[in-house]
């Protein structure tokens, strides 16, 4: 059956692939599979946005959801206005760290938490076989407004951190929101915690004006140069829908996702122990800290909905990726960038030591990644190709094949997206990560290779 949801909900090109039409069949869908009871809403700043949260609305109401249409907001404060609420469910119109020509739309359950493959299923089923449950005139719903979403998110967050602590220490951040839907609420945490805020890209613009959505280095370097100039404590950009966090230090120096999520998972473990969850493709350098600091890791195949259900089902204390998504149980069963932004400023304030000196004490590994082309069709035949390949060593096959050797692994994976293996290879040295990586390129050009 043909699949309208990737990795990460439905996303597409607006216009193309994402348009009005498919987003009223969708809403419709979305109306069918669930049971009755109101569904909440909300989106990003993407231009696109009112049209087709408007074309889903339509949708949900034909189907005889009443419908709360909470706004513009980042994708988790509508995950946890759902939680927290009376409702069957959640839509989120966003697409995410794509730039301003995508959208998408995401589907929460009544717990705030991303569709299973499974209920993503059975809305597509509904979707392509046309099999809606339509109301009639009487049944129809109704839409309000409400904008409370964004008090009740920031106040959820400070009741999960040291308020009196972090306040003490009065921080100094610049905080690049990136003209998103982190321009709702992390302002206003910051300034809930007491911290002096420098903003870059602070006004909501779904054209993106200030930068690319996905925060990636070669994105922010405008930051790390304000972060430097201020002389701040901390840095701090968000993706479009501010489910994900990427700091930089108080060096103006860029933090790449895996160092900040081994940083908090060591302050989390460190208090209490438990199961940390995190994608096969994650560093070692988060297993280190958190074995170091009594805790185990837990591996699963790579996407944050996989990350959050499993932490979900195995009571994990924490979790995450190594692309500043980062999951706090406690809060909420999905990834949340204004929590991870607290979290961080919270670990600062209790070691009252500059986030470059805490990074520094951290075990460091290169990563060395490549990929390569395959036909579609023989992913399959060429996985098990690969795990007949790589018999008789140490294998993790949870998602595509992961070999670990005496200093460091490799993992050869297809992407959930493209018709590619990511090759993805860790040591202590660049030079073995890359030597790792290229016996990964040889495996898999056996596995692809006909006799
Ligand atoms: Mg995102």
């Amino acid at each position: 059956m043909k699949r309208l949801f990737g990795t990460n909900g439905i996303r597409g090109v607006v216009g193309t692939d994402m348009t009005v039409d498919l987003a009223l069949g969708v809403g419709k869908a979305i109306g069918s599979y669930f049971g009755s009871g109101p569904i909440a809403i909300g989106r990003d700043t993407r231009t696109s946005g009112p049209m087709l949260r408007d074309a889903l609305v339509a949708g949900l109401l034909a189907t005889g959801h009443d419908v709360v249409d909470a706004g513009v907001l980042p994708s988790p404060a509508l995950q946890y206005f759902v939680r927290t609420g009376q409702f069957v469910g959640g839509v989120i119109v966003t697409a995410s760290h794509n730039p301003a020509e995508f959208n998408g739309i995401k589907v929460v359950d009544s717990q705030g938490m991303e569709l299973s493959r499974p209920e993503e299923e059975a809305i597509e089923s509904r979707y392509f076989e046309g099999t809606f449950t339509l109301a009639d005139w009487q049944t129809t719903g109704h839409v309000t407004v409400d904008e409370t979403a964004v008090e009740r998110y920031v106040t959820g967050i400070l009741s999960h951190v040291d308020v009196g602590a972090i306040r003490a220490r009065r921080f100094r951040v610049v905080l690049d929101s990136g003209n998103g839907a982190a321009c709702m609420t992390s302002p206003l945490l910051l300034e809930r915690l007491g911290a002096e805020v420098v903003s870059l890209n602070g006004h909501p613009d779904g054209r993106f004006p200030g930068r690319p959505p996905e925060p990636v280095r070669e994105n922010l370097s405008a930051l790390m140069r304000q972060v430097r100039e201020s002389k701040a404590h901390l840095g701090v950009a968000h993706d479009g829908d501010a489910d994900r966090a990427i700091f930089v230090d108080d060096r103006g120096e860029f933090v790449f996702g895996d160092r900040s999520l081994a940083l908090i998972a060591r302050d989390v473990v460190s208090r209490g122990g438990g199961v940390v969850v995190t994608p096969v493709s994650s560093s070692q350098c988060l297993e280190d800290v958190v074995r170091a600091a009594g805790g185990t890791v837990r591996f699963t195949k790579v996407g944050a909905p996989v990350v959050a259900r499993a932490m979900y089902e195995l009571g994990a204390t924490f979790g995450g990726e190594e692309n500043g998504g980062i999951i706090f149980p406690e809060h909420q069963f999905c990834r949340d960038g204004a929590m991870a932004l607290a979290k961080m400023l919270e670990v600062l304030a209790r070691a009252n030591r500059p986030l470059s000196t805490l990074l520094s004490e951290l075990p460091s590994y290169s990563l060395h990644k490549t990929s390569v082309h395959f036909p579609p069709e023989e992913r399959d035949a060429i996985l098990a190709r690969l795990r007949t390949l790589a018999a008789g060593r140490r294998i993790d096959d949870t998602d595509g094949v992961k070999v670990y050797a005496d200093d460091g692994w490799f993992l050869v994976r297809p992407s959930g997206t493209e018709a590619i293996f990511r090759i993805f290879a860790e040591s202590k040295t660049e030079e073995r990560a890359k030597a790792l990586a290229a016996e990964g390129g040889s495996l898999l050009r056996a596995a692809m290779a006909r006799d």
